[in-house]
């Protein structure tokens, strides 16, 4: 009997629900054939995942601990990724940089998270991929590579055109809306990533942590409301710059900007990751001359 989390999309299509539902520090995976995208479901999903079918390939969506997470119990299986995210997840010592967590209050627990409470470890990557590779899998399937650089810089999603069925990961159309708070996050980018994934005619959309959404319609929706997200953060902190008088980034965080509320185990954390989250939109503010750079901070053009 087919286990309730591994749900059947269309002819060797499976959508493999995460535990706790995909929500962190789990996510969502795709099952094409042999080839598994991300293997953050859990443990225990992925041992009973392997009962039922023969993981031949990994794909790794990005390097984020959620996604890749419990590898090792893959071992057999070739693993790849994008080029630019495959130095973090192959040595997972750097994850501290790329979070920019190393001397701030949130450094203890997220150390203990990432190596004690996840055990992240290093993955062998053996291949990489590029935008618009197309894996050609069994007969009958294409997957092809979508770059979507924002959330991370190797960030991908999967595309297999047959079917119209879309792997999205962290473009995860959830209501807190794009994260891009690590040190290669980028903005501009984000939104170019869910730019063209609104080109793509998708039929079925499977999210890193938000189920899956069916309809093109439905899905071109929930990427629009999605992007809307950043435009809803921008207009607040335009509202937080007093007129001629500087502001840094400082000023601006703990202020809920981004997250509407601190009270989770991350607390800490989230602060680190808010400052930089509104830094990206610093940066986006002085390419598009909304603020220049003033002595302490920036100021309004
Ligand atoms: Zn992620």
């Amino acid at each position: 009997m087919m286990n309730e989390f591994i749900i059947p999309l269309a002819d060797d299509i499976y959508f493999i629900r995460g535990e706790r539902n995909g929500k962190l520090p789990f996510s969502n995976s795709l099952l094409v054939k042999d080839y598994l995208i991300d293997t953050g479901v859990s443990r225990k999903h992925l041992r009973r995942l392997q009962k039922e079918f023969q993981v031949n390939n990994v794909l790794f969506s990005h390097w984020h601990e959620d996604h890749c997470r419990d590898s090792s119990l893959l071992g057999d299986a070739d693993f790849s990724c994008h080029p630019l995210d495959k130095e973090v997840i192959m040595d997972s010592k750097k994850f501290v940089d790329y979070y920019a967590i190393e001397n701030t209050p949130s450094e203890p627990f997220f150390k203990k998270y990432l190596y004690e409470i996840i055990k992240i470890q290093d993955t062998l990557v053996n291949q990489v991929f590029k935008d618009e590779d197309i894996l050609k899998i069994g007969y009958s399937h294409r997957l092809k590579v979508i770059h979507s650089p924002g959330h991370t810089a190797g960030h991908c999603c999967f595309y297999e055109t047959d079917s119209k069925i879309a792997f999205l990961a962290d473009i995860d159309l959830s209501s807190f809306g794009p994260w891009y708070g690590g040190l290669d996050s980028n903005l501009l980018q984000f939104e170019e990533s869910i730019g063209n994934l609104l080109k793509l005619d998708i039929d079925i959309a499977i999210t890193g942590h938000n189920g899956m959404i069916e309809g093109r319609k439905h899905v071109k929706e929930s990427l629009n409301k999605y992007k809307l997200i950043i435009d809803r953060r921008e207009k607040k902190i335009l509202q937080c710059i007093p007129e001629k008088k500087p502001i840094n980034l400082n000023d601006l965080t703990h202020k809920n900007i981004i997250y509407h509320s601190y009270n989770d185990v991350f607390s800490e954390y989230l602060h680190v990751a808010e400052k930089i989250m509104l830094q990206k939109h610093f940066e986006k503010f002085l390419k598009n001359g909304i603020v220049k750079k003033a002595e302490k901070g920036y100021i309004l053009c």
